[in-house]
């Protein structure tokens, strides 16, 4: 287990003084019809790491019999999805009319701008498994009115160093820059890393990061962590090594960063909103269906909760 501490020669490398990495916990909770989750933002003291506002990591699960992952239609605003898979397979549908299977290696991000309604469900023809991700981003104050898009990524930069690699989820990383449209700085990747080596993933000093270990622990910035644990990592450092325990032919990690967001946000439900207003508005476009119609799920859409009995106030 020596490999899970942290290597003080490393430490003793790096340039400046790097303040620990924070941990936190997930908290488990479901989503659809009952899929659990484990929700590693938002967190009561961490709201966003960069525009990052929302990250459930769920499996590996068996889904092989049952009708496996099945969130029905719903609404949202201000912000854009990003469905990411290590394992099977899902199809999106969505308002804009768009239907697209997502299989391990691609992106789908949905913008939801004004506003969306979208289905996400397990696949006939699926894997057994399914392990994923699930996260959202907070449109800027200035983009969060744009029109509602759809787009599909099945053949994103993976740049490869030694036996690791880096998928280039969102942004750029040494040279390499994802298609995906997003409307502020920001990195998102897929980094693979062979049992019990080391490997340093260089940064950007002005973003803040979060580190996920997808299948298994390992240390990140100088954290242990493991499925179920983010490690948090302020700006300041060009620099994130990633050692995972030995065992694994690969461990995978993913990573999120951007700079820190500067805007207070109101996030309830499927919302993402500056005030109380737009959001209680939103929940009244759901309940008259304004948000259109999402072909073909195979059962009613969720309705929406009750919207809390005091004022929602941004935080
Ligand atoms: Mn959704």
């Amino acid at each position: 287990m020596s490999n899970l501490e942290p290597d003080p020669e490393a430490i003793s490398l790096t340039s400046g003084t790097y303040r620990a990495a924070d941990v936190l916990e997930a908290r488990k909770t479901a989503i659809g019809d009952g899929t659990e989750v484990r929700r590693l933002l938002p967190q009561r003291t961490l709201r966003t790491i960069g525009a990052w506002c929302f990250l459930d990591h769920y499996g590996p699960d068996e889904v092989s019999r049952g009708p496996g992952m099945q969130v029905p239609p719903h609404p949202h605003i201000g912000l854009q999805t990003v469905s990411w898979l290590f394992q099977g397979l899902v199809l999106h549908r969505d308002s804009l009319g768009r239907r697209q299977l997502i299989r391990p290696g691609e992106l789908n991000l949905m913008t939801a701008g004004r506003g969306i309604a979208h289905s996400e469900e397990s696949a006939a023809g699926r894997p057994p498994v399914l392990h994923g991700l699930q996260l959202w981003i907070a449109l800027a104050d200035a983009e969060r009115h744009r029109a509602p898009q759809f787009a599909h990524h099945a053949d994103l930069p993976v740049v490869r160093d030694g036996a690791a690699s880096v998928t280039v989820v969102v942004g750029e990383y040494r040279g390499e820059r994802s298609p995906a449209e997003v409307f502020s700085p920001l990195a998102g990747y897929e980094v693979a890393v062979p049992g019990g080596d080391d490997f340093t993933l260089p940064v950007r000093e002005d973003f803040e990061h979060g580190v996920v270990a997808v299948d298994g622990s390992a240390v990140a910035g100088g954290a242990l962590i493991a499925p179920g644990l983010i490690a948090h990592l302020p700006a300041g450092r060009s620099a994130i090594r990633l050692s995972p325990a030995s065992g694994r032919r690969l461990a995978r990690f993913f990573v999120i960063g951007g700079a820190p967001l500067g805007e207070p946000l109101l996030m309830w439900w499927n919302f993402v909103a500056r005030d109380g207003g737009e959001i209680a508005r939103a929940r009244e476009d759901w309940v008259a269906g304004r948000f259109g119609p999402v072909q073909g799920y195979p059962g009613p859409p969720l309705a929406a909760p009750a919207l809390p009995p005091v004022p929602l106030k941004p935080r």
